[in-house]
């Protein structure tokens, strides 16, 4: 099967969200579960917990077709001791507000390093993970790769893999590719020899068995721009025919592919004609 969906609004409260992504006929969707903007929130009221499990149930989105998002705010390799305390205690906030909601996976950014040494960032960020599921039950931790812009980690499928290879319990780590974001890093997807030699790398250094989710959004800029501009699908420098070919490709089964591309009106059409890639 393939989950296709879209990081859709939850605004007046998460149970809007699947309301919102069968609205556009989706079959996964993405959300936050707090204001993404801020480092807390209030807690989860149990009106809005049944209601939202109530909403997934009537439109038939099960646990691995949602695919939370974490708060812009959290670093998890932050090299500031205070900086990394907030980050890790949020990060916590985030991982429990999923499971009271019944939910299988948080997707998050690895972390900056903010101009000091890269692998102790990704140290930390490995540590960042094992603290926060070591208090948690049920939860992957799904870090995403990144177009590498400024200081951010995870934009090498090697920096996945230094992170995975600290976490404790590996049933519980998995990766998010974001296709803009590959294809900013250098990963050029667009080109159908590099397409391939890219899932092979990435099964070769991180394994396609920890691969949980994929953000499909096209690219404004160049292959290897390490610029993070979305562009909506076929409308960028991916193009088309990858997607298709993506959506063709059984390592994308049964896992959520979530559009966040720039013009929401699109979304509908975005899915329709994804799904038909699907089924052809
Ligand atoms: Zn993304
Ligand atoms: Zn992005």
């Amino acid at each position: 099967m393939k989950y296709i969906g879209a990081h859709v609004s939850a605004s007046g409260g998460v149970q809007n969200a699947p309301v919102n992504a069968n609205a556009i006929g989706a079959t996964a969707f993405a959300l936050f579960t707090k204001n993404q903007r801020q480092w807390f929130s209030n807690p989860l009221s149990q009106s809005e917990i049944d209601a939202f499990k109530a909403n997934c149930k009537q439109f038939a989105f099960t646990p691995a077709q949602i695919l939370p998002h974490d708060s812009y705010l959290i670093n998890l390799g932050s090299p500031d001791a205070e900086g990394l305390k907030k980050s890790r205690d949020s990060f916590l906030d985030e991982m429990r507000r999923c499971e009271q909601l019944g939910l299988s996976l948080l997707n998050f950014h690895p972390g900056s390093h903010l101009k000091t040494n890269p692998d102790d960032c990704l140290d930390r960020i490995a540590e960042s993970i094992n603290i926060a599921l070591a208090q948690t039950h049920g939860v992957c931790a799904v870090i995403e790769n990144t177009a590498g812009q400024g200081t951010n980690m995870g934009f090498s499928f090697s920096h996945l893999r230094h992170i995975i290879d600290r976490v404790d319990d590996k049933s519980r780590v998995g990766v998010c590719i974001d296709t803009c974001h590959a294809f900013a890093a250098g990963y050029n997807i667009a080109d159908e020899y590099e397409y391939e030699r890219t899932w092979q790398e990435f099964d070769d250094i991180v394994g396609l068995k920890y691969l949980r989710a994929m953000h499909l959004n096209d690219a404004t800029k160049p292959a290897g721009s390490r610029v993070d501009r979305h562009a909506s699908i076929g409308q960028g420098c991916i193009g088309l025919a990858t997607f298709e070919r993506l959506l063709r490709d059984s390592r994308t089964d049964n896992i959520p592919l979530i559009l966040e591309t720039p013009d929401e009106t699109l979304w509908s059409e975005e899915i329709s004609m994804l799904r038909q890639f699907a089924e052809r």
